[in-house]
Formats: C-alpha cells, structure tokens, sequence
C-alpha cells in the first residue's frame, strides 16, 4: 500500500516538528527567568544558613561577579545572598 506524496509531506512534516519544538522549549527555559513572586516562596534577602541562592541550581547569575542574578522560578533580580523555601543545593559546590 502507497502512501499519496502530500500525505507523505504532511507525516514528514509533523514528525520533524515533533523533534525540534522540545529544543526549542528547552532552549527559551534555560535562561528564561521566573514569574513565581517573592512572597509566594517566602523569599528573604539573607542566608538561611548556608543555604543561599548563588548555591541554588535555579540561580542565574548576573553579568558580573557581586551583581544580581536572576532565578528560573522566583520573578525579579535575586541577590546571591538572597534565599527562599524552594532552594535546592547545585551538586558540586
Ligand atoms: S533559593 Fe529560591 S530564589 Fe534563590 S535561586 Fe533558589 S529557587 Fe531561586
């Protein structure tokens, strides 16, 4: 049984859409900031501890070493010495 030539097109069409749509979502989530505000996840602009946002693996930093950063879940600029209730340590440091 063959398959009519724009029949063919439309499935070659749809599966190469399939492969490059995930990328691309992955792509736009990898620097993308967050929308979640501060008061939702009882952000503070302290250490809790040890635990800090430049130690979260959500934490963005800024362009230079001492400036804010951003998070890819928590909206706005994001101190390194910030923290809030959805920290979760990067592996290695
Ligand atoms: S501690 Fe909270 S605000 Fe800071 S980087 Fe992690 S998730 Fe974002």
């Amino acid at each position: 049984m063959s398959q009519c030539p724009t029949r063919r097109r439309v499935i070659s069409g749809m599966v190469k859409a399939s492969a490059v749509f995930p990328i691309l979502a992955l792509a736009g989530s990898a620097a993308a900031a967050g929308t979640t505000p501060k008061s939702d996840v009882k952000y503070q602009f302290t250490p809790n501890g040890e635990a800090h946002c430049g130690a979260c693996v959500s934490f963005i930093p800024g362009e230079s070493g001492g400036a804010p950063g951003t998070c890819k879940v928590v909206a706005g600029a994001i101190p390194q010495n910030g923290w809030c209730v959805l920290f979760s340590k990067k592996s290695g440091g």
